[in-house]
């Protein structure tokens, strides 16, 4: 038998976006009844894991308990959502509880699909394979780099949407750096694996990212070329050429995977996903598409930008305006333009500091040229950034827009 309970807001999910938009819900809606559905003890600052990947600053900097950043006023139900009745404004939990509101945020990020990919599971964090993608993973990217004595140096990006677009060439700027440092660089290949056509999707930026990074450092880049397997015994890796389906062998010494990503299976099996199985929310409201009393952000959503938590800063206000405008009856008038952003770390003291929105339209914060590699923005990438998360977004206080 299941246990029953109601609250006036549910919120699934206590990441970036979930404790972003409970905390202002508590604040600036005076919503007295606020529960969020979070199975993990553990709150994670996933930005600092490019950092931590190179070796700047160490894992346990990213994590808090989970209970100090519960929102004052908010119940934490220790559990995780496994199925949604939007029907009957109900929700039902892996410990069989069905839990009913009025209104509903989704906010359970996205789901890392490491088996998609032959052969990682097992080769995962030992003989050279590593990722900044899991916090149990990330540790291992540091050693391998810090261990690498030559060679073929791979680094992926899936065929998938992912989170941080920017993230898995941020490490490999880091690692070919690092690899120059310690004198192994003119003994190795540094390639960027990528199934999209290009190295960013707002030209500006990917015009800088390969002027200043790529060709004057040597870096080779491999496009429309997605990961499939692994053979760690031999250490090949094995790509699909996705213009002519051909499967293409690369010997590594070391390689950083991507893992493909994908909507949470709860998620994509629920009636509120949509097409490719995220949660089917207007774009500018962020308001479900069939649902009124339910809304969503973050990396779950549907919502067409690049899958952040500088997004979820943007998003978080507008979906509160909307939520609170929808309890008093009136409509939802708060819009999201798509306003993302990625400190695109390129060295150890450098930044490019991206930021654009749904129309890939650049949307830069200072009064000068965010596409020049500064130290200023590594500056506010490394020390200003995590302030800015900790004490701001998760708090749901007021602050700027700006990478995190
Ligand atoms: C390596 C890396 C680098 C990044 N770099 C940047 C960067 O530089 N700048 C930037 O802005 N962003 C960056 N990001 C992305 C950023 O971390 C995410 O976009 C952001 O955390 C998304 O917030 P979210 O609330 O949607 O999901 P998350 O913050 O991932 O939170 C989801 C929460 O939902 C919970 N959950 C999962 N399943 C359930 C369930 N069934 N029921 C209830 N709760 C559930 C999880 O436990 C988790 O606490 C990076 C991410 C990575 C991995």
């Amino acid at each position: 038998m299941s246990e029953k309970a109601y609250h006036q807001i549910v919120v699934v999910g206590g990441g970036a976006g979930g404790l972003s938009v409970a905390a202002r819900l508590i604040h600036e809606g005076k919503c007295k009844d606020v529960a969020i559905i979070e199975p993990s003890d553990s709150h994670y600052y996933q930005p600092m894991w490019t950092l931590v990947g190179g070796g700047i600053v160490d894992r346990e900097t990213t994590v808090k308990p989970m209970k100090e950043l519960i929102p004052e006023g908010a119940q934490w139900i220790r559990d995780a959502v496994t199925e949604f009745y939007p029907e009957e404004n109900l929700v039902r939990t892996r410990d069989a509880r069905d839990i009913s509101y009025d209104y509903l945020v989704v906010a359970p990020g996205i789901q890392l699909d490491w088996q998609k990919i032959k052969g990682l599971p097992e080769a995962m964090g030992h003989d050279g394979v590593c990722s900044n993608y899991s916090y149990e993973t990330v540790t291992s990217t540091w050693e391998t780099i810090r261990n690498f004595k030559g060679g073929t140096a791979l680094f992926t990006f899936p065929n998938t949407p992912i989170k941080c677009a920017g993230a898995p060439q941020k490490i490999m700027y880091l690692a070919e750096e690092y690899f120059r440092r310690s004198g192994v660089r003119n003994k190795s290949r540094v390639i960027y694996m990528c199934a999209n056509p290009s190295i960013f999707a707002v030209k500006k930026y990917a015009d800088a990212l390969v002027n200043q990074a790529v060709k004057p450092r040597g870096i080779e880049t491999r496009f429309k070329h997605n990961l499939v397997e692994i053979n760690a015994a031999a250490k090949e890796a094995i790509f699909t050429n996705l213009d002519t389906q051909e499967d293409v062998v690369v010997n590594y010494e070391m390689i950083h995977v991507t893992p493909p990503m994908s909507a949470p299976d709860f998620i994509k099996q629920s009636p509120l996903a949509g097409a490719g199985g995220w949660v089917d929310v207007d774009k500018d409201t962020l308001r479900h598409v069939r649902y009124p009393n339910v809304f969503s952000l973050g990396d779950a959503s549907s919502l067409p930008t690049s899958k952040t938590a500088a997004a979820v800063r943007a998003e978080g206000p507008v979906l509160v305006a909307n939520l609170l405008a929808a309890m008093k009856g009136g409509k939802p008038a708060a819009r999201y333009d798509g306003y993302t952003s990625c400190p695109l770390v390129t060295g150890y003291g450098k930044v490019i500091l991206a930021e654009f929105d749904y129309n890939l339209n650049p949307r830069e914060t200072f009064p000068f040229d965010q596409a020049k590699e500064r130290y200023s923005m590594y500056l506010l990438k490394r020390y200003v950034l995590p302030v800015i998360y900790w004490k701001g977004l998760v708090k749901g206080h007021k602050w700027p827009r700006l990478g995190l």
